[in-house]
């Protein structure tokens, strides 16, 4: 049967799932359009990807049979630049995940102002269950299936949840291997041999803590003897953890994917990732108190850093926050209604595509410093990096307050106006 869609009707691909985070960034789009002005004519744009690719990615596993998993790579915009966004490998992983996860990076590139437009790419699979081996021949076949879109002019990926310097290294050597020459600048993230740069590792987190405390002294809350509680251990929430508790905060809360521990004192950082390297997780912890997972929202504590998951903070726990703030070190942790309970609680929210914009920034360098085969200090890069966040925020804030809209809303006037701006000066092909 044939159906006549108006022609302004989403593709049918982009209306599922609405309550998923294509759904929240879709209000998160929906809330920005008033403030477009004339660009609001091209907003559209923003609601649909330019360009999704579902690949198959089959490999041998080790006891002989054969494994088929799902990959995708989303080129949301590359109005400002080529796609740029990372991969993450998760069991849970769907294409409207993936499509959510670009559009952010689109605003988030946009917001910083590096020049970039947004993709993201991802395979579904849960990387515990695989050897060595298998997770090489996932990244090696994932690469090749993907390498018709990417390349270092087209669309560069990076690490996200779940994938790693390795990782990167196996995707460069694929994409080169099969182009005939060494293409360090395809992938971000890559280890310092390989053409990474200096200050990569700790990017998202020393973000996340930059424009924590930017947004901390707007609010006159002190970071020296702030508790912050965080959710997940991984790169983003080890790192800014351990900013954080260097400048002087207690970290009395930590949840990842498998408990909860708590110590009113403060966790002693070193020692919980001593933990974590050994054991995998955070629980069983010996020098703090297991909670119950729910209790986590209940932590009395000033500042909280999701960065785990997106749909984390939701209309069922956002009213149980102690803190004054949330920095959003994950993508997509806070659901719109969540965002509005927070908001009329006066908790600020500091948004993802403006806390964790310090990864993909430092990425950028890398793949700067790899096109001109020039290497820069690591203290060059960290000071150029504060330098964008710090200006950044200030421009974000200064938006918030002349609008009185909160800071997502603020972020997103920003950058979708660069972004349609762009849109618009290229104009419409043919
Ligand atoms: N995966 C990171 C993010 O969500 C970094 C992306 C990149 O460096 O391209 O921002």
């Amino acid at each position: 049967m044939t159906t006549t869609a108006s022609p302004h009707a989403l593709p049918s691909y982009l209306q599922a799932d609405h309550l998923g985070p294509w759904g929240t960034y879709l209000q998160q789009v929906d809330r920005v359009t008033p403030y477009l002005g004339p660009l609001a004519r091209w907003v559209e744009t923003l609601k649909r990807p330019k360009r999704c690719l579902i690949v198959d990615v089959p490999i041998l596993l080790d006891n002989g049979t054969i494994a088929h998993f799902e990959g995708y790579r989303v080129q949301h915009n590359t109005s400002r630049g080529p796609g740029k966004g990372g991969v993450r490998f998760h069991q849970d992983v769907t294409l409207s995940e993936v499509m959510a996860l670009s559009a952010w990076m689109s605003v988030k590139n946009a917001a910083v102002n590096v020049p970039y437009g947004g993709a993201k790419g991802g395979v579904r699979v849960n990387p515990k269950t695989l050897s060595l081996g298998e997770l090489e021949r996932v990244t090696r076949r994932y690469t090749s299936e993907i390498g018709i879109i990417i390349g270092p002019s087209k669309d560069i990926p990076a690490p996200d949840v779940n994938t790693n310097e390795q990782i990167m290294a196996w995707m460069m050597d694929t994409y080169s291997m099969n182009v005939g020459e060494t293409a360090t600048g395809v992938v971000t993230g890559k280890p310092l041999a390989l053409g990474g740069s200096l200050g990569r590792r700790d990017a998202t987190g020393r973000g996340v803590y930059t424009v924590g405390v930017e947004a901390a002294h707007q609010i006159g809350l002190k970071i020296a003897g702030a508790r912050v509680a965080v959710q997940g251990f991984g790169n983003v929430g080890s790192v800014s953890a351990r900013l954080f508790a260097e400048a002087g905060a207690r970290i009395v809360a930590v949840q990842d994917h498998a408990g909860t521990i708590y110590r009113e004192a403060g966790l002693d950082l070193a020692a919980l990732a001593e933990h974590v390297r050994l054991t995998g997780s955070v629980t069983g912890f010996a020098s703090a108190e297991p909670l119950a997972s729910a209790a986590f929202w209940q932590v009395p504590c000033d500042i909280l850093i999701p960065a785990a998951l997106e749909g984390q903070i939701t209309a069922a726990n956002a009213g149980l926050i102690t803190a004054r703030m949330v920095i959003e070190g994950a993508n997509g942790p806070t659901t719109p209604e969540a965002d509005d309970i927070l908001q009329e609680r006066g908790v600020l929210v500091v948004p993802d595509v403006i806390a964790n914009a310090g990864g993909v920034t430092v990425s950028y360098f890398e793949w700067v410093q790899d096109f001109s085969s020039f290497f820069w200090s690591e203290d060059e890069i960290n000071a150029r990096l504060v330098r964008i966040m710090k200006e950044a925020f200030a421009v974000i804030w200064q938006v918030a307050q002349d609008n009185r809209v909160s800071l997502r809303t603020a972020t997103f006037i920003v950058a979708c106006k660069r972004i349609l701006h762009a849109r618009e000066m290229r104009g419409l092909y043919p």
